[in-house]
């Protein structure tokens, strides 16, 4: 059975909740991505796809 697209490795552009900074991560990433300015943790790695701590603006293609 096929899941949602959003389950496929992408790069997402997404929003820090704190502070607000903008930047790309991968939707599959196997480490921790900080905000680049903040340091909060916008996503974690759960062995597939990241638990993405962030708002999620888009995909960037
Ligand atoms: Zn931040």
């Amino acid at each position: 059975m096929l899941k949602s697209e959003s389950e496929s490795p992408v790069f997402l552009k997404v929003k820090c909740i704190d502070c607000e900074n903008e930047q790309v991560l991968y939707s599959h990433s196997s480490m921790e991505v900080e905000c680049q300015v903040c340091g909060k943790t916008l996503a974690e790695p759960t062995g597939g796809k990241a638990m993405i701590k962030a708002k999620i603006l888009g995909v960037v293609r």
